[in-house]
């Protein structure tokens, strides 16, 4: 049974990359897994691997965690902080015997993995210097600290994902706790701070499966309790193979950059691996609710793009007009080459229904937003002066006397002045309501041109109107 109150999970990246997708999961499971049961979520940054660990790793890292909201309960944690309690506990381990020298030299170890390899094992480290007496160390060998695993009967572990998994203790070798020059093996940090940082549960991707056997056996040699493991199948690539960067972008930042919410794509990730029923949108309050790691699938999830893309479209239309004209503005403001104005971004949030209820993506709501602050005169695109000839240009000229009236200038007023023009003049509405977009968009596709009338004030609309007069 899980005491709800006492839950600590961890995400703990090797800071060696960018944040992945895969690990943006990882971290997203444990954050929802410690919501549900009320309890806490930490970082752990592994950065033990001195020589493959970045400060930009590490800064893209949690820019990403914090892009998505999955920012930890407390101060990430840094591995390298903790590698002298690391050492203190093998040496505790070595005092206590259950851990011990070995003086193998580099070549030894070679011979003796090549045997072993021949011989179809999986036990690469013979257990040479296992009971045997310091006193016949070689002067010229720094010994490196190994763990004395149990060598008969199974490590089972329950996992909360994969079920009861066994192994043969007889296939794990005596594992290095410390390395020659006396640096902490990664196996031996992981156990220390889990049990140091208090963790309950350690949801992380199966490719660590195999590590849980012999750190279970470290945790008990110790006499500490293992956390409970939840090894999650890692993500495949929509042809089923292994996610690598041939299948498109990989980290989390890429994402944000082609326009992606973060609403959307913490949506999409919890779908993968994790179901409630048929449910595609799940809201992040209804995903706590419901997050059971018990729900999630033991087959590999497979990534799917269009998916994303369609998850992504839902959560633009539901963000509100507001929290995307902040989102854009920047961008629109270097496309058009100008800052912008109060009056500007009021004119975008009233764009707002009108664009995302159009756009899929927000490179796609930039796009289609820009015409709003072109400054005039507007280009016209070759298919929309298609519709400019001499008599709309003419028609327009009328519309426009209509229109420098109009009070007040509201969606609805235009709309209605717009339908009496066309009835005055005898035409369908098309006949007018195009050379119309024509002249306010320069394009042929737009939001409803009577909005789009109203969003740029009726100043501008005349201006715009004029402007394809004299053309
Ligand atoms: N640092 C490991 C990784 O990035 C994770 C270790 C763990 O979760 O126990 O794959």
């Amino acid at each position: 049974m899980i005491d709800h109150m006492s839950v600590i999970t961890r995400f703990s990246p090797s800071p060696t990359g960018l944040l992945h997708i895969g690990g943006a999961r990882t971290a997203l499971f444990n954050w929802l897994f410690a919501q549900h049961h009320g309890g806490k979520y930490l970082l752990r940054i592994e950065d033990t691997d001195r020589k493959r660990s970045t400060q930009e790793a590490i800064d893209a890292i949690i820019d990403g965690l914090n892009w998505l909201g999955l920012e930890a309960d407390q101060p990430p944690v840094f591995q390298s902080q903790n590698l002298q309690r690391h050492s203190e506990v093998a040496n505790n381990l070595l005092n206590a015997g259950k851990a011990y020298y070995c003086y193998c030299s580099p070549e030894e170890l070679t011979v003796m993995r090549e045997k072993a390899r021949a011989a179809g094992s999986t036990r690469l480290y013979d257990g040479t210097w296992r009971d045997r007496d310091t006193a016949d160390a070689p002067n010229d060998i720094k010994p490196v600290v190994r763990f004395k695993a149990p060598l008969d009967d199974e490590t089972v572990i329950q996992d909360l994902v994969q079920g009861s998994v066994t192994v043969a203790n007889s296939q794990l070798d005596d594992m290095i706790l410390l390395r020659a020059d006396g640096s902490p093996t990664y196996m031996l940090s992981v156990v220390v701070d889990d049990h140091d940082m208090g963790i309950t549960h350690a949801i992380r991707g199966d490719d660590h499966l195999t590590n849980a056997f012999r750190q279970s056996q470290l945790f008990q040699a110790i006499g500490w309790t293992p956390p409970e493991y939840a090894h999650i199948p890692l993500i495949h690539g929509p042809d089923g193979t292994k996610l690598s960067k041939r299948h498109g972008a990989l980290g989390i930042q890429a994402y944000q950059e082609m326009g992606y919410l973060p609403e959307a794509l913490l949506n999409y990730l919890m779908r993968l691996g994790w179901s409630h029923g048929d449910d595609e949108i799940i809201s992040l309050e209804q995903a706590i609710k419901w997050f059971e790691i018990q729900d999630v699938g033991r087959g590999a999830a497979r990534i799917d793009f269009d998916k994303l893309s369609s998850v992504n479209s839902h959560y633009i239309r539901e963000a509100s007009d507001q929290t995307l004209a902040n989102l854009i503005q920047e961008p629109i403001a270097e496309r058009i080459q100008k800052p912008f104005d109060t009056e500007m971004s009021q004119r975008l949030v009233m764009a707002m229904p009108g664009l995302k209820s159009r756009a899929k993506t927000i490179p796609e709501l930039i796009e289609t937003s820009l015409f709003y602050f072109y400054l005039r005169p507007l280009e016209i695109n070759e298919k929309a002066t298609k519709s400019l000839d001499n008599e709309a240009r003419n028609r327009l000229g009328r519309l426009s006397e209509l229109l420098s009236e109009l009070s007040p200038w509201s969606e609805e007023a235009i709309n209605e002045a717009v339908h009496k023009f066309a009835e005055n003049e005898d035409i369908k509405l098309g006949k007018i309501a195009q050379p119309f977009r024509a002249a306010l968009t320069g394009t042929t596709v737009s939001p409803g041109i009577f909005e789009v009338a109203m969003v740029l004030g009726q100043e501008e609309t005349i201006s715009r109107l004029k402007d394809v007069m004299t053309n």
